[in-house]
């Protein structure tokens, strides 16, 4: 690989280049070199960047960073095969700070930002801006988010009046302000596009292919695609939008849910519920999110817990988007231990520290349980994911199976 050779640079060369002079040093960033992992310093990121890596806590480069940075810290275009919990977030985002840092622009203007990134989903785009705020803690970068149901005269605000380095943005809205003309894309030089495997299944394209036109050509921008499955549709797409593009790909069983201690517990549906209860009483359980298949049940199974006397919220398309938020951040400080959701809603859970993740009902699509458990198991940690199959569903697990590539132990529940 090339790409990576011209990219390493020693320590030196790393901290005589950054020109703020902190009084934080390299050195107090050690990190032992080991066979067949890259560590942050093999790569020329800027020292303030290193600081808030290593604030982080992050030690090595994880498959997809390792895998992606050298090509697109060179500029390349990259379509990675990931999932959430790979650390694909950072490895898009270290490649816009560093290029920003390292090209700094001297006429920047309002409304004009530098990069685009587009997720799915709202809790998905705030994710990724908290994300980008900790990675730019060091510098004067500026991440801007744009998503639906929130506060719209404030984000408007936050176009107009300000340069933005890092637009997050839900295709939704972006279109919104592009026609109000609060927005321009023809600066931008970094297109990021996140989950392109659920904004095809969400019915985002035409938005999509909408704000890519507004960029600059393919060829005069960096692009990078991930998506958590190469479908054809994906495929095409990523053709459409990027040029001469490495694609890159990480397996994700190796990745999230071998951390993960996968149960499947045989049960009737009508005992379902005092399963789940005891369950969720259990000393193991620090945090927790139950899936259901759909509102309505989220909503009744919520509706029992809190008379149980379990302190829970749900999130589900029927909760205002300023409780689903308010409900995140509690479940982040830890003030939450519990969190009831459907698929869409539950996508956007990128927490650390959940131990448990309970399929109250299998998902009916495969890929989606693939989702679900991936919200344990993260960072390295060790999580427990439980799927109930009962007389109705457990039919769908041959499905799961098969899509995972490994065969599922299903067991009766301890007494
Ligand atoms: P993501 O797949 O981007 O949602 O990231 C999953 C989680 O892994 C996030 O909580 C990140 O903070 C964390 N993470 C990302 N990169 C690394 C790394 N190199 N080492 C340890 N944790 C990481």
């Amino acid at each position: 690989m090339p790409a990576l050779i011209t990219h390493i640079k020693n320590r030196e060369t790393i901290v005589t280049q950054d020109k703020t002079k902190p009084s934080w040093t390299l050195d107090q960033f050690d990190v032992e070199e080991q066979e067949g992992k890259s560590r942050f310093h093999d790569f020329e990121l800027p020292l303030n960047v290193m600081r808030a890596i290593h604030d982080l806590g992050y030690e090595y480069a994880s498959p997809i960073q390792a895998e992606t940075l050298p090509y697109s810290l060179a500029g390349v275009d990259v379509v990675g095969k990931a999932q959430t919990g790979t650390g694909k977030t950072a490895a898009f985002l270290l490649t816009l700070i560093a290029d920003f840092l390292d090209n700094p622009i001297k006429d920047q203007f309002d409304s004009e930002p530098r990069s685009i990134i587009l997720a799915p989903t709202r809790e998905l785009a705030m994710q990724i801006a908290d994300d980008a705020k900790l990675l730019c803690k060091y510098n004067k970068l500026k991440v801007v988010t744009i998503v639906g149901g929130m506060d719209f005269e404030k984000q408007k605000k936050a176009l107009e009046h300000g340069t933005i380095d890092i637009l997050v943005a839900t295709p939704g809205r972006l279109i919104d302000f592009i026609k109000r003309k609060s927005v321009f894309l023809d600066q931008v030089e970094t297109l990021v596009i996140d989950e392109a495997d659920r904004m095809l299944d969400m019915g985002f394209i035409p938005d999509i292919k909408q704000i890519v036109r507004a960029t600059p050509k393919k060829e005069d921008r960096q692009t990078l695609l991930f998506s958590a499955t190469f479908t054809d549709a994906v495929i095409n797409l990523a053709g459409d939008w990027t040029t001469d593009a490495q694609m890159i790909e990480i397996v994700s069983d190796t990745q999230t849910a071998a951390n993960v201690d996968q149960k499947i517990y045989m049960i009737e549906s009508d005992k379902k519920y005092d399963l789940l209860l005891s369950i969720l009483k259990g000393d193991d359980v620090e945090r927790a999110i139950v899936f259901a298949n759909r509102r309505d049940l989220v909503r009744k199974l919520l509706e029992k817990l809190k008379k149980d006397g379990m302190d829970c919220e749900m999130l589900s398309g029927e909760v205002p988007q300023a409780k689903r938020v308010k409900t995140l951040e509690r479940f982040k400080a830890g003030k939450l231990k519990l969190i009831v959701a459907t698929d869409v809603a539950g996508r956007g859970i990128h927490i650390d520290g959940i131990s448990h993740v309970v399929n109250f009902t299998l998902p009916e699509e495969a890929e989606d349980y693939v989702h679900r458990i991936g919200r344990t198991g993260r960072a390295g940690k060790k999580g427990t994911s439980i799927s109930f199959a009962c007389e109705d569903d457990s039919f769908l697990l041959p499905e799961i199976e098969t899509y995972i590539g490994r065969k599922l132990k299903a067991e009766h529940p301890p007494e």
